[in-house]
């Protein structure tokens, strides 16, 4: 949509503020682009005083707009505490794409999702070397119910979670396959703002999958499951022939078909990926996974599933935003730590790197496991 077809949306903000201030009853502030930059035109407040700016043609996107647009990491803290329950994630991407329209893409992100389009990976890495996690190829192109969509960063810098989620599902006796034509979900190039990239790594995908005769494809990355699942009907224009579940998901059903996982002694505590938890409202199936693991006590951070915070890694602000990141994961670890878990486990690869980051910056002891990894050592 374009943002002027948010203009009603952008005339109803109170300004109240409730979107990137202190969480209702604590003094813990929600929004890491405005934990960061302090400014208030890093948090939502601010870049709707600017959106309602554009729409009244009082200024022109330039590349402070941008800047501050795409100082985000699409988290939807500020959307879920919206007083007016305003689509603020819509009025982000709306502008992002007029930005990109306008080549005012901040050149970290850009050079990513042009990785990504160009080679089908946002990494540089040889599509060649794609499916190298993979114990085998037996599965490569195999013609089964599901299709597992391992992703970009499982491929290439994750490649336990790959495995994990591989295991997983064999153990779980669901008969699956792997695509030998995957490619980037388009996710980077969504962010971006640039929807023909996100439309085109989405189309490609789909068809393979449509080849492949599939009904379910599953997913361990949340940001490619988002993108199948939210964004690809309306990129396409049309419904996916196919289901896109969760990894934890599909296990669930499993666990109720009588699956059994083996003792782990573990005091665990589980970060909600924003793209799992406020994105998808994947809250439970994951907390239910890592619950029927014998020997396990689960233990809540203090922010905690539609109030969670984020790691800090969202919408690739790694890429040109390093310091937000770097702070904002710190953040959410000593909130781990503080659990007194000797586990942290997250459902999604940006989240693990971020975490593993901070946990090597600060020196803590704490482990930090993707939730696949960690359910593959308990088969
Ligand atoms: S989505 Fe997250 S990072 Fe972006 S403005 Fe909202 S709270 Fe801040
Ligand atoms: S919470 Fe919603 S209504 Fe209030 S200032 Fe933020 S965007 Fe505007």
């Amino acid at each position: 949509m374009k943002l002027a077809e948010y203009k009603n949306q952008i005339y109803s903000c109170l300004r109240c503020g409730f979107c990137f201030d202190h969480e209702v009853g604590s003094q813990a502030k929600i929004c890491p682009s405005h934990v960061t930059y302090g400014m208030e035109s890093f948090g939502a407040r601010g870049k709707l005083a600017i959106a309602r700016a554009l729409v009244d043609e009082a200024i022109e996107y330039d590349s402070d707009v941008a800047q501050r647009v795409y100082a985000c990491t699409e988290c939807g803290a500020c959307e879920e505490q919206c007083f007016k329950y305003l689509d603020l994630l819509g009025i982000y991407r709306a502008m992002k794409g007029e930005l990109a329209e306008r080549d005012l893409v901040p050149t970290a992100l850009a050079d990513v999702a042009r990785a990504a389009e160009r080679e089908g990976n946002p990494y540089g890495q040889a599509a060649g070397k794609r499916l190298d996690w993979a114990p085998g190829r037996e599965r490569v192109g195999k013609k089964a119910e599901t299709v597992f969509f391992a992703g970009c960063t499982p491929s290439y810098l994750r490649r336990g979670i790959a495995r994990g989620a591989y295991q997983l599902l064999e153990a779980g006796d669901v008969d699956f396959g792997l695509l030998a034509e995957e490619v980037c979900c388009g996710h980077p190039s969504y962010v971006a703002g640039d929807l023909a990239g996100a439309r085109a790594a989405v189309a490609r995908n789909v068809e393979a999958i449509e080849r492949s005769g599939a009904t379910r494809v599953v997913f361990a990355c949340p940001g490619c499951l988002a993108t199948f699942r939210d964004e690809a009907p309306e990129l396409l224009g049309r419904p996916l022939p196919f289901e896109a579940v969760h990894v934890t998901e599909l296990l669930t059903e499993r666990l109720a078909a009588g699956w059994r996982l083996r003792k782990q002694s573990r005091v665990v505590t589980y970060h909600d990926p924003c793209n799992l938890g406020r994105g998808l409202g994947i809250y439970d199936a994951p907390r239910r996974v890592i619950d029927a693991v014998p020997g396990v006590r689960r233990t809540e951070m203090r922010r905690t599933m539609a109030r969670s915070f984020c790691c800090g890694n969202g919408g690739f602000v790694r890429f040109g935003y390093e310091p937000m990141a770097i702070e904002n994961e710190a953040t959410r670890l000593e909130e781990a730590v503080a659990t007194g878990a000797d586990l942290l486990l997250s459902a999604c690869p940006a989240c693990q790197i971020a975490f593993l980051d901070a946990k090597r910056r600060a020196k803590a002891a704490i482990e930090v496991l993707d939730i696949v990894e960690w359910l593959a050592t308990a088969l």
